[in-house]
């Protein structure tokens, strides 16, 4: 077997060898801790009849322990200058393809399509560009992709937003619109040193799983979700007043809401961070019907 990509001599020596810059704005940050990188894919619990995506191969050190332990790896990698490089260190794994494309732009279900034929199942795994790390999450759930889960390493701030349970002061909008479709919970912290460059903030390696269904059943998801933000617009403002200075017309339809709010048994007093999943299923349905 051939020497890992991500030990930092060898990283360095890639680097070297092809004069490669980082580029800040890319959330360029290279793991090059070997056991971390076997973590993070174990997280993944893939077998040899799994397909995996990843987002960001940077110079290949996570997409190369994905190849060792899947079937196939598609890796979308937006930085050009990026690809001679992976061409040659990922050349002993003939399972890896790299697609040079801005993830958030891809069609990722077409592609799913043409490269995952008959595999078990698909699992997104990756170290995210830090700049763009909720876009990514929300485009790959939002998508409905048939993928099985993520594991990824994100900010750990980010981390403990998407994994916040209600009442604690990390849990929003974001903690909501992830759990809608996934169980999310963060598997291990990582620390800044086993990064090239090191970044400015702490990171974490979070693991959704997609769940059948979605947690709540709405009656229209677009609308949940316009609720759910109107709701966390302002914290400490109660549900009543963000709901009503937030939500279209809201001043005018006070009465409705709080109807909405007594028929779904929710004190108008309450703040949004303490209202569950299942409240706030039961609170979007009560006032669609007042806004559409
Ligand atoms: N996977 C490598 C590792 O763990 O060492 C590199 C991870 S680095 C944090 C993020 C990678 O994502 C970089 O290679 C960067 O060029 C790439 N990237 C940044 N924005 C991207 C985007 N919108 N689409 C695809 N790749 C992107």
């Amino acid at each position: 077997m051939d020497k890992d990509i991500a030990t930092p001599v060898r990283t360095r020596a890639i680097l070297e060898k092809y004069g490669f810059s980082f580029k800040k704005s890319l959330g360029q940050n290279f793991l090059i801790d070997t056991n971390i990188l076997k973590k993070i894919v174990s997280f993944a619990n893939l077998t040899e009849n799994s397909g995996a995506i990843e987002i960001g191969p940077g110079i290949g050190a996570l997409t190369e322990q994905l190849a060792r332990s899947s079937k196939k790896v598609i890796a979308f990698e937006i930085d050009q200058r990026l690809l001679p490089i992976l061409q040659d260190t990922l050349s002993p794994y003939e399972n890896v393809k790299v697609i040079h494309k801005d993830v958030l732009e891809a069609n990722v279900q077409m592609v799913m399509e043409e490269e995952f034929h008959g595999m078990d199942d698909i699992m997104v795994v990756a170290n995210l560009p830090y700049y763009v790390t909720t876009p990514i999450i929300m485009k790959l759930l939002e998508e409905h992709l048939p993928i099985r889960g993520i594991v990824c390493m994100l900010q750990k701030e980010v981390a403990d937003r998407i994994s916040a349970k209600p009442g604690s002061k990390d849990y929003g909008s974001l903690s909501i619109a992830v759990q809608y479709y996934t169980e999310a919970e963060t598997v291990m912290i990582v620390p800044k040193t086993v990064f090239v460059p090191q970044p400015n903030v702490d990171s974490a390696v979070i693991r959704l799983t997609k769940r059948v269904q979605p947690a709540v059943e709405v009656k229209d998801e677009n609308f949940f979700f316009q609720v759910t933000k109107a709701s966390f617009a302002q914290r400490r403002k109660t549900l009543l007043n963000n709901l009503t200075s937030q939500l279209p017309d809201g001043k005018q339809k006070k009465e409705e809401i709080l109807a909405a709010l007594s028929a779904s048994g929710i004190d108008p007093g309450r703040r949004g961070e303490t209202l569950s999943l299942e409240e706030f299923g039961r609170l979007a349905d009560e006032l669609y019907t007042y806004f559409h």
